[in-house]
């Protein structure tokens, strides 16, 4: 294994704990990483951007926060940080060549009618196939000199949220060429640095379209520079579940979603008739769940008109969900904030123009929060046509990754940091584990058929509770069942709890994998 050429794309979150997993078994990926720092989203995201997910649950098995780190939230900085000592402590930093952007990739060696063919993944279900295939990564450095780079597995961690912004379309003299003033993604906003955004929107008539975290932190930015004389304007097309913390009339709700009993009450991908039975019979508690948790944090949405028309259990199995930014209900108060509810909107010269209101949202600066075209970004990387068509399915299914981490009729890769949980680092770290079990020969992938079956079941699931959004691949609701496949992969025992009332009821978290070791 050692001897084999791994390239891991990408420094964030993922690829940082993939090289680390790698390095464990004895292989030394090259790292390549289009930034010049490490850490991905935490590394450029506005200063005031928060963990969404508790501290507890966004930290490696093995690597826990530094003590100094007190915070149920850390900042970006403390993420940040953090990512970095472990990159450090791990060996990983030496790995990252950064200012490497992969430009594109492309599979040789095999035809590319053999590879369409093939009914085992990568033509006999292992990591680096029969030996002929390779990948060849053209990669840019900061001037764009390019040089190929050759690899025998390539992991993508190029992650869903930058890079290619999600910019709505309008009609003809209706988009940002009718407006007169400047308009942006929250991703440059972001770029540009705390001091130079800030100076950006001072004395600005500011509106950020959007509802969710980025939108949500560059709003409350824009409100603290410059407060109610000029108020930041928020267009909102879907209310969504903002919440200040995880805990509802006082009681932790991750007791009543991330345990096993919780997953129970779930229609599970590939589950018998028993699994079945339970989770129909249990609906009804399912409901009532979610109805507790909506009691609770609807109060101060009512105010505002705010509250959402989907269920909080449907916004957990979406994974949108957001933490509000400290003082947000605060600000919309004051009037710092101003919400425009809209299902549509369009440009004009002075500004923004929603439904229901005659004249447009003056406004000087228009901020897309918008989120992003994460699929698309992984459809570029590849140079071949067929591996584009093929790459992230058409949109009526899902992203066809089985495990969440390969598609079956792409040889020697892996993706991942597509799918998402609720607690994202942990989940790229039994993802990273996994994977690095597969490339080491620990273990071979089913046929390619009995891949996509599987893709199929878990495709089932997310249109049952996610409807529109199922492409989100959000597996935050059913982690543990998701871990335990992972973990039987491995060979390794599932059940990491002690005793039966701890493993039903117990919040299942990073810690109860810290001593997962496959053999
Ligand atoms: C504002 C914000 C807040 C969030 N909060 C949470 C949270 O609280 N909890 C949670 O679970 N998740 C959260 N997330 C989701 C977050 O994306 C994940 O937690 C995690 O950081 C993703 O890591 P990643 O490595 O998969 O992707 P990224 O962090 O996006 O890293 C991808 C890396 O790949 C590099 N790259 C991309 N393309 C190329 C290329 N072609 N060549 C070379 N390098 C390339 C990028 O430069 C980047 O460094 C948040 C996301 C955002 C944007």
């Amino acid at each position: 294994m050692e001897k084999k050429r791994v390239a891991v794309v990408g420094a964030g979150v993922s690829g940082l704990t993939a090289c680390k997993h790698l390095l464990e078994r004895g292989c030394r990926p090259a790292v390549f990483e289009a930034d010049k720092l490490l850490g991905g989203v935490w590394a450029r995201a506005p200063d005031c951007t928060s963990l969404q997910s508790e501290r507890p649950m966004y930290q490696f098995s093995d690597f826990p926060w530094p003590e100094s780190v007190t915070e149920v939230f850390p900042d970006r900085r403390q993420v940040a940080d953090y990512l970095d000592a472990y990159a450090r402590h791990f060996g990983v930093l030496d790995c990252v060549r950064f200012g490497r952007r992969v430009v594109g990739m492309e599979y040789v060696g095999v035809g590319e009618e053999e590879v369409v063919e093939w009914e085992e993944w990568a033509g006999c279900g292992e990591a680096f196939g029969s030996g002929e295939g390779e990948w060849r990564l053209t990669v840019a450095d900061a001037e764009d000199n390019m040089e190929t780079h050759v690899a025998d597995f390539v992991v993508l961690c190029i992650g869903r949220f930058s890079g290619v912004p999600n910019i709505p379309t309008f009609p003809q003299g209706k988009g940002p060429e009718a407006f007169d003033g400047q308009v942006i993604h929250t991703m440059d906003y972001a770029k540009m640095g705390t001091k130079k955004a800030n100076e950006m929107v001072k004395g600005k008539r500011v509106t950020v379209i959007g509802y969710l975290k980025s939108a949500l932190d560059v709003a409350a930015e824009c409100a603290d520079v410059n407060g109610t004389e000029y108020p930041c304007t928020m267009v909102v097309r879907t209310k969504h579940w903002i919440i200040p913390s995880y805990y509802a009339w006082g009681f932790p709700i991750s007791n009543l979603y991330l345990n096993r009993f919780s997953e129970f009450l779930i229609h599970k991908p590939g589950e018998g008739f028993l699994l079945c039975l339970l989770a129909t019979i249990l609906t009804p508690l399912r409901w009532l769940f979610s109805k507790f948790a909506e009691s609770y944090y609807s109060i101060p949405m009512k105010k505002h008109d705010m509250v959402p028309e989907h269920s909080f259990f449907e916004a957990l199995a979406t994974c949108l969900i957001a933490i509000t930014p400290k003082d947000h209900y605060k600000r919309l108060d004051e009037g710092s904030i101003v919400l425009k509810k809209s299902k549509t909107f369009s440009f004009c010269k002075e500004g923004v123009v929603v439904e229901g209101e005659s004249s447009p949202i003056k406004s000087d600066i228009v901020i897309f929060g918008t989120g992003f075209k994460g699929d698309q970004k992984i459809t570029n990387m590849f140079t071949s046509e067929y591996f584009q068509s093929i790459a992230v399915g058409p949109i009526s299914s899902t992203v066809p990754l089985y495990r969440e981490c390969i598609h079956p009729k792409i040889p020697q890769l892996a993706v991942l940091g597509y799918s998402e949980s609720l607690a994202n680092l942990y989940t790229a770290e039994i993802r990273g584990k996994w994977l690095a079990h597969l490339i080491d020969g620990g273990f071979r992938l089913p046929s390619v058929k009995a891949m996509q079956g599987d893709i199929l079941e878990w495709e089932k699931f997310m249109k049952r509770y996610s409807r529109v959004y199922f492409r989100r691949s959000c597996i935050g609701l059913l982690h543990i069942w998701y871990n335990d496949q992972l973990c039987q992969d491995m060979g390794c025992n599932p059940r990491r709890k002690n005793s039966i009332l701890a493993e039903l009821f117990e919040v299942y978290g990073p810690r109860d994998y810290v001593n997962l070791h496959p053999k």
